[in-house]
Formats: C-alpha cells, structure tokens, sequence
C-alpha cells in the first residue's frame, strides 16, 4: 500500500467502504445479472456473493407483487431515471421481508446504460412499527369516535329530559348543566363553568328565598343518598314554579368522588292535580254524606218498624239496602279521611289509652262476622302495661281494617289470631290469618291507595283499596309503623308497633 498513488488509496478505501457498508449495495449489469454484491447483501438476502454473482436480480423475486410493478421499474431505469421505491422481496431460504430500493442508472457519455447499482434495505421492522402505531392510532380514533358520540347522546338526552340538572364539583364550582337548568333558572352555561356557587348566590337570590341554605342543604344530603330528603321548593323568578329538589354523589369506576349531582324537577302541575283532586274528593263526599246520612237513617227506621210491620221480602230487601248503604258510607269516610291526610287537615284527638282493651272491643265487634265464615279467632294478649297516647277512634279504624281484611281474605273455616308482644318502648300487635296470602307483586304495591289484588276471588269481595293506605298513614301519625308477612296460599301476618307511654 505504501507505494500506491494517493487516488488509488481513496478508490481501495472506497471499496472497502462499499464492502462494509451496512446498506445492501448490488452492481448489475443492463439486464439485471448481478456482477457485484456486499457483505450486507448476503446479510439481507441470504445469497454468498460467490452464489449471486451471474444470477439475475430475479432471484429475489417473491412472487407477491404484481407484474405491472416490475414493468414500471424497469421503465423508469432503463429510460435513465433513478428508481425508489419499497417491494416484498424472498430471501434465499423463502421468507419474505420488505425492502427499501434504490436503483441508480450508470451511463456512458452516449447515454448508454452499462450497469445498475441498487440500495436495499430491509424495512420489514419499520413497516411493522409504523403499521402497528397506524392500527393503534386507529384503535385510539375509533375509541375517541364512541366516546364523543356515547357523551354526545348523552348530552342529548339530558338535554331532552325536563328535569334541570347540576353537576357541582366537590369544592362547589359549577362543572356541567343541562339545556333544562339553563331554561329553568335563565342562565347560560357558558357563563357557570369553573364558576364558584358563592359567585352565582346573588344570581339565585332572585330564583329561590334562600339559595344558601337550599344549596348547602343539597350538599350535605347528597352524602346520604336518602330519597326521604326530597326537598320541595318554590321557585319564584323567571316563573313561579313549585320544584322537587334532590342530591346525590357522582362516582366513577373507581369509587372516585366525580362530583354533586343535583336535580331540580318542576312539580307544579302535580301539586295543582292533586289539590284539585282533594277539593274533589272532599266536595264528592260532603255532596255523597249528606243523603247517604238521610237514607241509613229511614232504612234503620224502616228496620225497627217504626213505618208498621214488615214481611219476610220487604225485611229481606230492605237489608240487601241496608248493607250497600253501609258500603256506600264506608267508601265515601275513607275518601274523605284520605283527603284530609293528604291536605294534612286531619285532627287526631289525643288522649291515652290501653292499646289491649281497644283491641278487646274491635274483636268483640267484629266477632259474629268471623263466625259468619266458620273461622276460629283467638286473642292473645300479654304481658303488662300497654298504655299507648293517641286517637282512639282512629287505632279503632286501623285494627278494624285490619281485622276485617283477615276475614275477608281468609276462607271459610280458617283461622285469625290476635296476639300481643311488649317491648321496651313498643307494643306489638300481630294479626295472622291462615289466608289467601300476597303474591310478590301485590306484596311490592300493598300500601298504595286504591291497590286491589287483581285475582278475581278478591275482586268478587267488595272493597275500595284505601283501607291499608290510611291504616299506615294513620300508625304512621301515631309515630308507630305497620309490617307484614304473607306466603300465597299460606296466610299473611300483618304487625302494628306502637310507642308505649312511658
Ligand atoms: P280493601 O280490603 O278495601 O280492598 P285494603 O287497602 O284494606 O283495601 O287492602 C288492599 C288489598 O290488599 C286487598 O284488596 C287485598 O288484595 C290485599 N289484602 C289486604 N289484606 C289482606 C290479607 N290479610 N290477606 C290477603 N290479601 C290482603
């Protein structure tokens, strides 16, 4: 080397560098036989240069590209231009990669093209790299996509819905309101946002008489997720409108506090169907009593021969009115109790009394209506006092609904008994009967008013469907509570507490 001209130094670093180079380098000649490859050829196709040299470029060849591509290549070359592009090219032992290749065109001063030199390059990694984070990226749009388009339809049914709802953060900044809430309070999202509730108080002042309390009270009630802590507000600007209002907390997935969710629900028409109802109600039934008083009044008279004697028919017919009438009076002071519960104008008389002594009249009262059926009714109450404080005739008309309903609902020759059971504080009162029992369904809508079973051997009994609704509303007045068990086909057991006196 130490005599060799520097040129020829350059041309044998040159090769050497051509040699080692880590992109593939192959020197063809005008047809494509390969006449010189580097090391990094074998390297990529698997081909010893000994093996390559005189084979043509078709040796690589894969068979999965179509022959248009190879048409255009060679037409690009063999008119002088520099060919790039990326093919699936098969190495000596069959596999296929992907390949970056360059081809350059060698002429002579003519134009004549002699050889070809050609870069390759496996790309196989990088076109998996790139495909995997082109399928990721379409994974992530797509999940995007059904989200905006899952919050997008939720946004819209909450707009849609005619309840107001905000969604305040745990430190009382406004996060989110729907179209509802802006409507209902004349507001406009956009000016809430990030806001804090103090801000807007002054805003509310003007909606509600007391924002504060109403607000701080919805904080704070939105830890107990109670439905009791319904509140029921007025709101008077921009409309006067009576509104339920209630909290609850929003959690994620996680368990996280996300924020209060609170819903203010515009209940104007059905607190003005419900007071026209009760006006109803009460007028029907003072329009009803009236004439009904009068009739009872001549048929008892009638009954007593106060009119002349009677026959057989007549006594017979005059029953079948006697019985429909007291029907008839029955239905209509139930109609008037429950307007008076729920127009809460109902007065209970308070005085004290022993629950079990009441109890002895109610079963002494109705007791030829259980011999009437052939059923056994058994008393048993024990233990000591049982002073308990409220309206008598009101506990009266609870055991009496009661009672009556074992007897109605239990068939000839059952079985109805009575029995007592004293706490510390509370008595209880239990009734079993050994009758018809509830269903689960009927079970779940016992003690809403004007709830009848809709199996047709109790619609054959006559009844109005209010007698359990306001024996709770009346227990419930008494600060007592009323429970029961049934089983179809075994009986039910219905158990009253009561505080005692103490
Ligand atoms: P009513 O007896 O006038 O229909 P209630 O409110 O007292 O009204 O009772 C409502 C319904 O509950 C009854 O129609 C009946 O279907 C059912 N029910 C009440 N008590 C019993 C009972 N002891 N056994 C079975 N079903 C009962």
């Amino acid at each position: 080397m130490g005599d060799a001209s520097p040129n020829e130094d350059i041309q044998l670093l040159q090769v050497s560098a051509l040699k080692m180079a880590a992109l593939a380098i192959v020197i063809t000649g005008p047809k494509g036989t390969i006449l010189w490859a580097n090391r990094a050829f074998t390297k990529l196709s698997g081909y010893p240069l000994e093996e390559a040299v005189g084979r043509n470029m078709s040796i690589l060849k894969s068979g999965v590209m179509p022959p248009y591509f190879y048409e255009g290549m060679w037409s690009t070359i063999s008119s002088g231009e520099v060919w790039i592009d990326e093919l699936v090219n098969r190495r000596k032992d069959g596999s296929h990669y992907v390949e970056e290749m360059t081809i350059t065109p060698i002429q002579d001063e003519k134009g004549v093209i002699h050889h070809y030199i050609a870069f390759k390059q496996d790309i196989s990694s990088r076109r998996n790299i790139v495909e995997e984070l082109r399928q990721n990226l379409k994974v992530q749009e797509e999940r995007y996509n059904a989200l905006e388009r899952a919050r997008s339809e939720t946004r819209a049914v909450l707009d849609a819905t005619s309840e107001a709802f905000l969604l305040l953060s745990m430190d009382s900044k406004f996060m989110w309101v729907n179209r509802a809430f802006e409507r209902f309070f004349a507001v406009i999202e956009e000016d809430l946002i990030g806001r804090d509730l103090k801000e807007m108080l002054p805003h509310f002042g003007r909606v509600f008489d007391n924002p504060s309390g109403l607000l701080s009270r919805l904080i704070e009630a939105s830890n107990y997720e109670d439905p009791s802590s319904r509140e029921n507000v007025v709101q008077r600007w921009p409309r006067i409108r009576n509104i339920e209002v209630y909290s609850t907390l929003v959690r994620n997935d996680l368990d996280e506090e996300l924020g209060i969710l609170c819903v203010f629900r515009d209940v104007s028409r059905e607190r003005e169907v419900e007071r026209m109802q009760s006006e109803f109600v009460a007028l029907v039934s003072h329009e009803l009593r009236t004439p009904l008083t009068s009739i009872e009044g001549y048929v008892d008279m009638l009954l007593d021969g106060d009119a002349g004697g009677l026959n057989k028919l007549q006594l017979d017919f005059l029953n079948v009115v006697k019985r429909n009438s007291d029907r008839l009076t029955t239905l209509v002071s139930d109609l008037l109790d429950v307007s008076r519960i729920e127009s809460g104008s109902i007065k209970l008389r308070w005085e004290t009394f022993d629950i079990k002594d009441l109890i002895k009249d109610v079963v002494g009262n109705l007791r030829s209506q259980f011999e009437a059926k052939g059923q056994r009714l058994s008393v048993d109450l024990r233990g000591g006092g049982s002073n308990v404080s409220g309206d008598v005739g009101r506990i009266t008309q609870v055991f009496t609904n009661l009672l009556t309903n074992a007897n109605k609902y239990t068939p000839e020759g059952g079985a109805v008994r009575v029995s007592s059971r004293r706490g510390d504080r509370r008595i209880e009162i239990s009734i079993a009967d050994t009758g018809i029992g509830l269903s689960s369904e009927d079970q779940a809508r016992l003690f809403t008013k004007f709830f009848r079973s809709d199996d047709p051997s109790i619609r054959a009994i006559g009844g109005s469907g209010l007698g359990l609704w306001l024996s709770r509303s009346l227990v419930e007045m008494h600060g007592g509570e009323i429970s029961f068990t049934s089983e179809v086909g075994k009986g039910s057991t219905f158990t009253v507490r009561l505080p005692l006196e103490t």
